[in-house]
């Protein structure tokens, strides 16, 4: 049975997805043949809570974001941290200079009662991860190694420092 793969994208500007599906057709069709592909809403509208590999993208900025993290936690055989945002709170860790009033006021004005913001976070201060795969946005090379690691069972060998400035 083919693993189920599901992306899930958190605060960020969603690059690391993007890159992703910048592969040549040559892997796409390997990697498709492959997986079946249950949760990417970038390019699928059917979502399915069945999956075995679980790719995060970005950071976690906001109380609703954390339920949501652990159902997925909770639900992966395998969690990876998708990019810079997910690995390390990425540029969203710039807001934690600034206090949530100063913040939602000057980006949403009026409406700033409507967020509800917390510091920007790593996705391993809220859940346990197991790969990650690093850069803003990662090399697509980086991800496919990984995805083909992971189909073989074996445990991904990347290297273990950052592209972008952690926070
Ligand atoms: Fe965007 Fe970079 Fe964050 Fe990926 S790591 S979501 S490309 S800002």
């Amino acid at each position: 049975m083919k693993p189920k793969v599901a992306f899930f994208d958190f605060t960020s500007c969603e690059g690391c997805q993007l890159d992703a599906l910048n592969l040549d057709v040559g892997e796409v069709l390997g990697l498709l043949g492959a997986v079946d592909i249950v949760n990417f809403r970038e390019v699928k509208t059917d979502r399915s809570d069945d999956y075995d590999i679980a790719f995060i993208e970005g950071s976690i900025t906001k109380e609703s974001e954390i339920p949501r993290l652990q159902a997925i936690r909770n639900q992966a055989k395998v969690l990876v941290a998708l990019g810079a945002c997910a690995c390390t709170g990425g540029v969203n860790c710039l807001k934690n200079a600034y206090s949530s009033d100063e913040l939602l006021k000057g980006v949403y004005g009026e409406c700033a009662s409507f967020y509800n913001t917390i510091p920007a976070r790593p996705v391993n201060a809220v859940v346990p991860v197991d790969y990650y795969i690093r850069g803003c946005p990662p090399t697509t090379a980086e991800f496919v190694k990984v995805v083909k690691a992971l189909l073989l069972g074996k445990r991904p060998d990347l290297p273990n420092y950052p592209v972008c400035t952690e926070c």
